[in-house]
C-alpha cells in the first residue's frame, strides 16, 4: 500500500513540478498564419499576388497597407478560402487551405472572424438576432447561443442595444454588431478589411480600441486599412503590399515608409 506523502513535502514537490512545466525561455508563439511563396493569378491574367512570404505569430496585431490594387483583398480572400493560391501555400494553424476536404472548410473558416467596410448586417433582424444567427447556421445547441451572444455583446459594448434593428443604430454601433457576430465563434484570427472606411475619425478610433481589446484577449488581428493616422499612431507591425509584392514588413511601423 502506498502511504500518502507527508504534508510538509508538498510545497517543495509543487515547486519542482512548476519548474518542470515553466521553462525559463518560453517557447515562441506558434505561427497562426503563413503564406509561403504565394502567387495568385486571376483567369484574366492579372497576377494579384506575386511570391508572397508572410508569417504571423499567434497574438500579433498586423496592419496590411498598400495602394488600391496592391493585392490586399486578394490576400484576405485566400485566407477565407474564397480564392485558392495559384502557386505556394496558405497555412492557417498549420493546415494548407488548398488541401482541405470540402467538409473541413466550414470548421477552418470558423477559426477566422471577419468584418468589412460595409457591415453586411441582416436588416430585419435585431442586433441580438444578427449575432445569434451566425451561431444558428452552424447548428450550435440553442441553449448555448443566448449566453454566447450576451457575452460578445458585452465585449463590444452593445448590451443595451441588443433589441434594436440595424437601421436604428449609428455606423459605429453597426460595425460593433458586425464585430460581435465575427467574434461569437471564438476565432483565433480576426480579419478587419477597411473596418473604419465608412466611419468618422472619432468613431474609427473607438473601433480600433475595440480591435486592440480583442487582440489583448489573445486573438490575432489582421487589419487592412488606408487609415494612415491610425497605423502611424499605434506603432504595430505593418505589412505593405505594392503591385502584389510585400515591399515592407516592419515591427512598430508607420503607414508610410520612414527613412
Ligand atoms: P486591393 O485590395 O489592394 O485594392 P485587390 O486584391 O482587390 O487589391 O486587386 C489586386 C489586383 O487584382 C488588381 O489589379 C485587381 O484589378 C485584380 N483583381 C482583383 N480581383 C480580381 C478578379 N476577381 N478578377 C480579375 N482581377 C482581379
Amino acid at each position: 500500500m502506498v502511504s500518502p506523502a507527508p504534508p510538509d513535502s508538498k510545497p517543495s514537490q509543487s515547486r519542482a513540478s512548476q519548474a518542470a512545466v515553466t521553462p525559463t525561455d518560453p517557447a515562441p508563439p506558434r505561427t497562426i498564419l503563413a503564406l509561403e511563396g504565394v502567387t495568385k493569378s486571376y483567369p484574366s491574367g492579372t497576377a494579384a499576388l506575386r511570391d508572397v512570404d508572410l508569417a504571423i505569430p499567434e497574438g500579433d496585431f498586423v496592419f496590411l497597407v498598400g495602394p488600391s490594387g496592391a493585392g490586399k483583398s486578394t490576400l484576405i480572400k485566400l485566407l477565407i478560402r474564397d480564392e485558392v493560391a495559384t502557386k505556394g501555400a496558405v497555412l492557417l494553424d498549420g493546415r494548407d487551405l488548398a488541401r482541405l476536404r470540402r467538409r473541413e472548410v466550414p470548421g477552418i473558416r470558423r477559426k477566422i472572424g471577419i468584418v468589412f467596410q460595409d457591415f453586411k448586417l441582416l436588416p430585419h433582424k435585431s442586433v441580438r438576432e444578427n449575432v445569434a444567427f451566425a451561431l444558428e447556421v452552424t447548428g450550435r445547441p440553442r441553449r448555448d447561443i443566448g449566453p454566447a451572444v450576451d457575452r460578445v455583446l458585452r465585449v463590444v459594448g452593445l448590451a443595451a442595444q441588443a433589441d434594436q434593428l440595424p437601421a436604428q443604430l449609428s455606423g459605429g454601433e453597426q460595425q460593433r454588431t458586425a464585430i460581435a457576430r465575427a467574434l461569437v465563434h471564438d476565432p483565433r484570427l480576426f480579419i478587419a478589411d477597411e473596418p473604419t472606411g465608412n466611419l468618422d475619425p472619432l468613431i474609427s478610433w473607438e473601433i480600433i480600441q475595440l480591435l486592440l481589446r480583442i487582440n489583448e484577449m489573445g486573438v490575432t488581428v489582421l487589419m487592412a486599412t488606408h487609415n494612415a493616422e491610425v497605423v502611424t499612431a499605434l506603432r504595430k507591425r505593418v505589412v505593405a503590399l505594392e503591385d502584389g509584392r510585400v515591399v515592407r514588413d516592419q515591427t512598430a511601423g508607420a503607414y508610410h515608409r520612414e527613412d
